[in-house]
């Protein structure tokens, strides 16, 4: 494709989807019925370009609604875009089928590298006609969860205010406000405690049913086949799990006490802690085009590789990131196949998150830039826990930078950053404990599911105190988080991930040329092996495996020392 064209100037024309339905089937036809293997790879090449240019379409008018929620013609398409897509899965399946099934697998092999067999496999444990109509009712109830999240409405202070509306004064610097938001919160979500325990619970059933139906003893190893993980298991996870309440959960804990100190009171309760500083966190005073020049500053600093593709991102118009009326809320970093280029979409309010949002979903578009000539679409995205070393560790290979940013506030930004970071972790394991008790038992009750929860809350967050929040005392704090109603099994990726992120930003400290190195491999090599086998490849040490906890934990308490030292200086 012409790499001269920018982002306004892609062409978008609605798929059609009989004659593409047509042009597939024969693709596919055309490799089943191939008589060399130089045949079969070009027919399956032709296959790959026409997902591509579907999926090309489905992008970019995804992209262009969000940007304009108010142009009709974008909201008809992506109206087509949600109708349309999920036929295409179809082909997926029959595109795989025929690899694995071809006499030419061993030649495909060969071109392409033992993982694409596996990926092949792993997703045909996902799927069989026999729970079609299961996985529609799925989405069913995850758009109940949604809709039932976004009308949530709370009383304060004599308004009406939803649930972005009360975050705002849930993060006041004023204790009182605070309180008064949860306690309203907290109120709206005691009264649809039910409707949340019954959604949660027809999902874990139908969940389990689909299990039954393609022959597995519970949901477990199908959510982790949908999660694509081709080599590890729960048991590693376990382990995993139980390195973070060793190894990050004191450091959680001596967090909250030092936390307690410097926004002077008697001890954290729920409501304080994300309030890190007595006055006010890190201010970032840019414009949208500031942080832009410094961000375009800094990865010239980094390296020819990240100057080389923040360049080529401005020039050609793939990045949008300021709010404005009538654009989506939310953020999201995307590739546009054809193209083989990267999108950044963003939501910049002012706040010094927006220096990370930027930073991190640079480093999802960074390995998308790096590993976009792949012509098998799987291999240019790794897994969920691979895809957020890149936006991670990207946030970390730039503390250096920051000061560019946030002069005299730096090192509240940075403290605020690694302790928030820290304390993550351990919650991320409680979630996915709690994840595996509930589809390992899939018969237990909703109020055996809470009692477990709060339970191992008190585990994995020892401090967390909530001053007596009825519905947060009820061990339902889980329902807040969108992930297990949508993404099963998804969450503790952040944790592996983080892990890796830490390593390398040891290294950074250490030496700034090899840590980078062993990232940029990492990123070149998107998804064309799977999670272990691509940090091998990139040199990095196995998450699962103790001795990388040893490793990072003392560069975690070295720089939390030196930052909580600095950051009022
Ligand atoms: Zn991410």
């Amino acid at each position: 494709m012409n790499d001269k064209l920018k982002f306004s100037e892609y062409k978008y024309k609605r798929i059609n989807v009989d004659e593409m339905t047509e042009k597939m089937t024969k693709a596919i036809e055309s490799m089943d019925s191939s008589r060399s293997k130089d045949e079969y790879l070009k027919f399956m090449k032709e296959y790959l370009k026409l997902e591509d240019h579907v999926e090309t379409m489905f992008t970019l008018a995804k992209i262009r609604h969000a940007l304009n929620v108010h142009d009709e013609f974008y909201e008809e398409e992506n109206r087509f875009k949600d109708e349309n897509s999920p036929k295409f899965k179809h082909f997926k399946n029959q595109f795989y089928m025929s690899l694995v099934n071809s006499k030419f697998k061993e030649d495909v092999v060969l071109e392409y590298g033992e993982h694409i067999i596996n990926l092949a496999n792993i997703f045909q444990r996902t799927y069989s006609d026999s729970i079609m109509e299961d996985l529609v009712s799925e989405n069913k109830l995850i758009s109940k969860y949604g809709k039932e999240l976004t009308s949530l409405k709370m009383k304060f202070r004599g308004e009406e205010k939803n649930i972005s509306g009360i975050f705002y004064y849930m993060s006041s610097s004023d204790r009182d406000t605070r309180i008064e938001a949860y306690k309203s919160f907290d109120e709206a979500l005691f009264e649809k405690r039910h409707v949340f325990d019954e959604i949660f619970d027809e999902l874990v059933k139908l969940r389990d049913s689909m299990a039954k139906k393609l022959g597995y003893e519970n949901f477990i190893p199908l959510g982790y086949a949908r999660m694509k993980r081709s080599d590890y298991g729960p048991k590693s996870v376990g382990e995993f799990r139980s390195h973070i309440k060793k190894y990050i959960v004191p450091l959680a804990k001596e967090i909250i006490l030092k936390q307690a100190v410097e926004i002077e009171v008697d001890s954290i309760k729920i409501f304080d802690e994300n309030i890190l500083f007595k006055d006010g966190n890190a201010v970032l005073s840019l414009s949208e085009n500031e942080i832009v020049d410094k961000a375009t500053e800094m990865y010239d600093l980094l390296s020819k590789e990240t100057s080389e593709f923040f360049s080529f991102m401005k020039s050609h118009e793939l990045m949008d990131l300021k709010s404005k009326e009538g654009k989506k809320f939310g953020g999201f970093c995307t590739l546009i196949p054809d193209y083989r280029v990267p999108f950044i979409y963003g939501n910049f309010n002012g706040s010094s998150d927006d220096v990370d949002i930027l930073t991190h979903e640079a480093g999802h578009a960074f390995q998308m830039y790096r590993s976009s000539s792949f012509d098998l679409p799987d291999y240019r995205f790794p897994t969920l826990d691979s895809c957020e070393i890149h936006s991670m560790s990207m946030e970390f290979l730039t503390y250096t930078y920051m000061e560019m940013f946030f002069k005299e506030d730096t090192h509240k930004f940075l403290y605020a950053h690694m302790s928030e970071n820290i304390k993550f972790m351990p919650y991320a394991a409680l979630i996915d404990d709690f994840q595996h008790f509930v589809y390992e038992n899939p018969k237990a009750s909703i109020e055996e599911r809470n009692e477990y929860y709060k339970k191992k809350e008190g585990e994995y967050l020892p401090y967390r105190d909530y001053d007596g929040l009825k519905y947060f005392e009820s061990g339902r704090f889980w329902q807040k988080q969108g992930h297990l109603f949508t993404d099963p099994m998804y969450y503790i990726d952040y944790a592996l991930a983080l892990v890796i992120a830490l390593q390398l930003y040891k290294e950074f400290t250490i030496n700034k040329e090899t840590a980078l190195n062993k990232y940029i491999k990492l990123c070149d090599l998107g998804g064309s092996e799977s999670f272990l086998r691509l940090i091998e490849s990139s040199s990095l040490m196995n998450p699962f495996e103790e001795k990388t906890f040893d490793f990072i934990v003392e560069e975690i308490k070295k720089s939390l020392t030196t930052l909580n030292k600095l950051k009022t200086n």
